[in-house]
């Protein structure tokens, strides 16, 4: 049975698309409710993409739902799944692939580690060790056993994006990986995919995701796909200032109400978070202004947030 909607809809659209690895944690949520915004606040539909193509935790795609929902998210058309969409991915990098533009890559982690950290070449870029291998090498690899991953033949070593809040970002582009040895598609692939397919022309999602931005939109422009806007919004940040984790203590929407929370207060935290005044998602879009948002991280100590009545 196939869950993938009808994806011809030529109306721009925005989107979240969260891994369902565990919880949503406010942090999350706190992006999610941004993409809502920007996607609603310029007319966009809104549709939520579950990438369930690696670390997925059973139960938790639906209470992330149920938390979205809760929140006040709402999206249009069915849910859609990455693993449902394995034959997209599959053209896609056969259309590489009969563009002389994919090799096979024998790298093993431990190699990639110590090359991408080697002191020459863009921080974390691929050298392309495996790039120039002859037939006979390839052979003599593949007999050895070594799983080959698929990476692109790039053209670019950098790319140039459009950013809502970064603005124009160049960023090193290598020859990523398409399709790893596990035979998974890889996230910088399907994500490129499945936002075009999907008519998404509006990306908005944490800035920690903006370094691989470059490399995303380079594989739309080779794929003859649009490129979206981008707004990579900060992050949430723990006493410590890493990034917000669940071991971060009560930090998901059911913490906050098992400490006697409404999800109301929860959302007017966040609100309160991004300069904004309401207690639902609704109440916040008449007032959105992207360029009035903090550029910096929101740190929040979760016990901070403990005594209800006392938050914004
Ligand atoms: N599933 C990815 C994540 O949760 C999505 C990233 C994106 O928005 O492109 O990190």
């Amino acid at each position: 049975m196939t869950r993938m909607p009808s994806t011809t809809s030529a109306a721009p659209a925005g989107r979240y698309a969260p891994s369902p690895s565990g919880d949503l944690h406010l942090g999350n949520l706190r992006t999610a409710l941004l993409a809502w915004l920007f996607a609603r606040g310029t007319g966009r539909r809104f549709v939520l993409r579950v990438d369930d193509l690696d670390r997925v935790r059973p139960g938790a795609e639906e209470r992330q739902l149920a938390d979205l929902r809760a929140i006040g998210l709402d999206w249009d058309g069915p849910v859609a799944h990455q693993s449902d969409r394995l034959d997209h991915y599959a053209a896609a990098v056969d259309r590489l692939t009969s563009a002389g533009l994919t090799y096979e890559c024998f790298c093993t982690r431990k190699e990639i580690q110590q090359a991408v950290t080697a002191p020459h070449g863009p921080l974390g870029a691929y050298p392309g060790t495996c790039r120039d291998l002859s037939p006979a090498e390839r052979a003599q690899r593949r007999a050895a056993g070594r799983p080959a991953a698929l990476r692109l033949r790039s053209a670019r070593t950098e790319f140039e994006i459009v950013d809502r809040l970064h603005g124009r970002y160049r960023g090193p582009v290598d020859d990523l990986v398409l399709r790893r040895g596990d035979g998974i598609p890889a996230y910088n692939l399907t994500v490129v995919v499945d936002d075009a397919e999907w008519g998404v022309d509006q990306v908005v999602r944490g800035d920690d995701l903006l370094p691989s931005t470059p490399r995303q939109a380079y594989l739309a422009t080779l794929l003859g796909l649009p490129v979206p806007e981008y707004a990579h919004v900060p992050l949430v940040l723990n006493t410590e200032g890493k990034r917000l984790a669940k071991r971060d203590g009560a930090v998901t929407l059911a913490d906050r109400l098992a400490r006697g929370e409404t999800v109301d207060r929860v959302v007017g935290r966040l609100a309160a978070s991004l300069g904004l005044a309401g207690h639902s998602a609704a109440e916040l879009l008449p007032g959105f202004d992207p360029a009035r948002l903090p550029r910096d991280p929101w740190v929040l100590d979760p016990d901070s947030l403990v005594v209800a009545g006392r938050c914004p």
